[in-house]
């Protein structure tokens, strides 16, 4: 299984401009590799290769003489950037995202080495070649296991390393703990079967109230100004934050999760789901999704926990408790069937619903053949 593990990174002053010229080479190479699989394709319908892309890389730079800026980029992080763009063309021809295009240099943010190839871990500090050490700081020991790439990352609150680990397989006992389905809710981050409700936390949405203030000022603030420039980055951070206050909060619920329950069961993901993307706080729920999922796929893995992932056709509309379709309304929060009586938050039917398709509940309530159609 592949884990990674990010730490801080205190480049010095000097280090820093190295590290802005990396993702600057990064950047251009991209941009141009982007740039001759275009003029290929209009001249001649010819799809150029990662290959033949990264056979070029190779020879260009091995002919250019020591001060070429671009050489400051490392020749194997240069084919990982190609591989890069190779995914991007992949990606769009099965129709998963946008046609690839170019980078801007302020949103090219990350630059991966190969380990071992230049960079690695040396005397407790970073190594990158070109750079030289950089100070690490060590939150947490990295775990062992075999170092595969190691990826630097450029954030709004400063510089990050990302080490890219292959660890054992641990082959953990099956948990005998109960069973559970979960709802993504609307009206909840996550609805359980059981009747627990977790909402996402105060603080979360203290830190999204304070963004829509720095996008007020942002956008209240005159084009090209120095105070606009600094609110544009004031915003930036605060995102940062966000998604970081957000990935730990996600932790600390699927450890719970997987402390707590032995078999858990979700709704199946779909491309179409996915794809699916009218406003931006869908997209914001879409991404706190994947993460959820992330997590927990892999925390239940190392707990023994089984995830068993269902259809969720309808799952908001059938009543779990007698299988009629209670149809309502986004707004709706409780569903209340007609027909059998039975009441409960909407998102809580919905994950009794998630939790009987899965098969592994012990008291599913059986229909009695009454007067509604499953
Ligand atoms: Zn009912």
């Amino acid at each position: 299984m592949n884990r990674t593990f990010k730490y801080r990174l205190y480049p010095t002053p000097e280090q820093e401009v190295v590290l802005n010229d990396i993702l600057w080479a990064a950047c251009w190479l991209y941009n141009r590799a982007l740039e001759y699989r275009r003029k290929r394709w209009q001249e001649s319908r010819h799809s150029v290769s990662v290959y033949e892309q990264q056979r070029q890389w190779r020879d260009w730079r091995n002919e250019q003489p020591d001060d070429n800026p671009l050489r400051v980029l490392n020749a194997s992080a240069g084919q990982r950037v190609l591989r890069r763009l190779d995914s991007a063309y992949r990606e769009f021809l099965k129709g998963k995202r946008g046609k690839p295009r170019f980078k801007r240099r302020d949103r090219f943010n990350s630059v991966e080495y190969t380990a071992g190839d230049g960079a690695a871990i040396k005397g407790g500090r970073l190594y990158v070649q070109n750079v030289g050490d950089i100070r690490v700081r060590w939150h947490r020991r990295l775990p062992d296991g075999s170092l595969k790439s190691i990826r630097i990352l450029r954030k709004p609150s400063g510089w990050y390393v990302c080490f890219a680990m292959e660890m054992p397989d641990s082959e953990p006992e099956p948990s005998s703990r109960p069973a559970v389905g979960i709802d993504v809710g609307i009206h909840h981050a996550l609805a359980l079967s059981d009747g627990t409700i977790i909402d996402s936390p105060k603080y979360l949405q203290q830190s999204l109230r304070k963004l829509r203030v720095l996008q007020r000022t942002v956008a209240r603030r005159k084009k090209g100004s120095n105070r606009r420039r600094k609110a544009i980055h004031q915003l930036a951070r605060q995102q940062e934050r966000i998604a970081s206050q957000r990935r730990d909060w996600w932790h600390k619920v699927t450890t719970w999760l997987v402390e707590n329950y032995g078999v858990i069961a979700v709704e199946e993901l779909n491309l179409a789901f996915m794809l699916r993307n009218g406003s931006l706080s869908r997209h914001a729920h879409d991404v706190s999704l994947g993460i959820f999922r992330e997590l927990l796929d892999y925390k239940a893995m190392e707990a023994g926990v089984e995830i068993v992932k269902v259809n969720s056709a309808y799952t908001s509309q059938v009543c779990s408790a007698c299988g009629c379709l209670v149809e309502k309304e986004l707004s709706e929060r409780v569903h209340n069937c007609p027909e059998c009586g039975f009441t409960a938050d909407r998102d809580v039917n919905a994950a009794l619903n998630i939790l009987y398709r899965s098969g592994r509940d012990r008291q599913a309530p059986t229909w009695d053949g009454g007067p509604c159609v499953a």
